[in-house]
C-alpha cells in the first residue's frame, strides 16, 4: 500500500442487490473538506443498517462508505481548527450517509463538523456512547432545561433495552431519578435494573386505550419509540411534566388529541442529533467526559473488525442487535 492508501469497508450496488466488502482506496478520493482525519474507532447504529443495505433515503448512491460516527487524529487542517495531531469526534451532518463514513480509515468532513476530543476523553470511550449515547445525552438535557427534578416524581424511559434507552436509563438513575424502564425484553429486566431502572415494566404499560387521558404516573419521560406508545405515555404525565421525543422504531405517526398539553400542560420536546448546531452535541459530549460519565455503558460494549460488519449490520436489520458494538481500525 502506498503512504495515500488506506482500507475501507465498501458498500457496491450489483444488480440491486447490495454488498459491503474491504477495499483499498486512496486518500485523494475522499470527498472535498477542510479536515482530514484518521480514523480509528468507528459506532455501529441503524442508520448504517440502512445505508448498507441501500436504502435511498439514507444514502442516494453508491459505491459508498457507510458509518455516521467517527472518532481519531487530525491528519490536515486547511483551517488550523481543529489542530493537525488533535483528537475529534464527528458525528451526523452528513457523514456516512452522502460523505464517505467512519467504516473507512480515513474521512475528509467540513471543520465545522469536528468537535473536539474532551480532555481525558479518547476515540474508544467517545464511540462507546456513539450517536445513541449523543442522543440519549441530549434527551436528558432538554428535560433537565425544562425545569425536570427527581423529586418531583418517576421518569419513564421507553425502548430502555435499546441503545439510546440503556444510557438514557443509565444516565437519568445516576442523576438521581426514579426511573421506570419501559421494555419488551423481559429478559433484560435484571440488566435495566443493573443500569440504575427502579421499576422494570413490559411494553403492555404503553398498551392503546380508548380513554384520551389517564392516570398521571410519570413527571417526566424519555421515549425512543414514538408511534402509539408515545401518544398512550403523554396520557401519563404528571401535570407540568416533559417527555423529550427522539425515534420512532414504533411508528412514525403520533395520533393524540391535545388533551395532555392543554388540561396538563404536558411539553413535547423534539431531540435531533444530526443537524444541531455543533456546541450543542460539544456540550453534551464535555458532560459524558465528566459528571455524566456512565460506567456501565463503557464497560458493555462489543468490539469488532471490518471484517465483522456485514454480519453486524444484518442483525440490526432484523431487530437481534443488543447493546453497542464499535468498529476497531486496527
Ligand atoms: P435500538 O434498536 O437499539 O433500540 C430500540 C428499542 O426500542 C428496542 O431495543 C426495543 O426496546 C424497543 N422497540 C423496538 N421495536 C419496538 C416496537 N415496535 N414497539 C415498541 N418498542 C420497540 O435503537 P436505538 O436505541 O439506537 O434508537 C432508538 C430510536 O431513536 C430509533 O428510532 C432511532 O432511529 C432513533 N434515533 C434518533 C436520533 C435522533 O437524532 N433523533 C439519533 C439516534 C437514534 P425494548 O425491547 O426494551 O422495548
Amino acid at each position: 500500500m502506498s503512504d495515500t492508501q488506506f482500507k475501507a469497508w465498501r458498500v457496491e450496488e450489483q444488480d440491486g442487490d447490495y454488498k459491503g466488502t474491504e477495499q483499498t482506496l486512496d486518500i485523494k478520493d475522499l470527498p472535498e473538506g477542510e479536515v482530514l482525519i484518521r480514523v480509528s474507532h468507528s459506532s455501529l447504529n441503524y442508520k448504517d443498517a440502512l445505508s448498507a443495505s441501500g436504502n435511498k433515503g439514507v444514502t442516494r448512491s453508491f459505491p459508498h462508505t457507510p458509518g455516521i460516527d467517527a472518532a481519531g487524529e487530525v491528519i490536515e487542517s486547511a483551517t488550523g481548527t481543529p489542530a493537525v495531531g488533535s483528537q475529534v469526534i464527528v458525528t451526523g451532518y452528513d457523514l456516512g450517509m452522502n460523505t464517505d463514513g467512519g467504516f473507512g480509515e480515513y474521512i475528509r468532513v467540513p471543520s465545522a463538523w469536528c468537535v473536539p476530543m474532551p480532555r481525558g476523553w479518547d476515540a474508544e470511550t467517545a464511540m462507546t456512547y456513539g450517536t445513541a449515547g449523543l442522543t440519549a445525552g441530549l434527551c436528558v438535557q432538554k428535560l433537565l432545561t425544562m425545569g425536570a427534578r427527581p423529586e418531583q416524581g418517576k421518569v419513564a424511559v421507553s425502548g430502555a433495552s435499546g441503545s439510546v434507552g440503556s444510557v438514557a436509563v443509565e444516565l437519568l438513575s445516576k442523576l438521581g431519578f426514579d426511573v421506570v424502564a419501559i421494555s419488551g425484553k423481559a429478559d433484560h429486566a435484571d440488566s435495566l435494573r443493573e443500569l440504575g431502572a427502579r421499576e422494570v415494566v413490559g411494553r403492555d404499560a404503553l398498551a392503546e386505550e380508548k380513554k384520551p387521558m389517564l392516570k398521571p404516573v410519570f413527571a417526566n419521560a424519555v421515549d425512543t419509540v414514538g408511534g402509539s406508545p408515545l401518544a398512550e405515555l403523554l396520557k401519563q404525565i404528571k401535570p407540568g411534566g416533559s417527555v423529550s421525543c427522539c425515534g420512532l422504531v414504533a411508528g412514525p405517526q403520533l395520533q393524540t388529541t391535545v388533551l395532555p398539553f392543554i388540561l396538563r400542560g404536558v411539553n413535547l420536546l423534539g431531540v435531533d442529533s444530526v443537524e444541531i448546531p455543533l456546541d450543542e452535541k460539544e456540550a453534551v459530549w464535555k458532560k459524558f467526559a465528566g459528571d455524566w460519565k456512565c460506567d456501565k455503558a463503557e464497560a458493555s460494549v462489543r468490539r469488532i473488525g471490518r471484517a465483522d460488519l456485514g454480519d453486524a449490520l444484518q442483525a440490526f436489520l432484523k431487530g437481534q442487535s443488543a447493546g453497542k458494538i464499535i468498529l476497531e481500525h486496527s
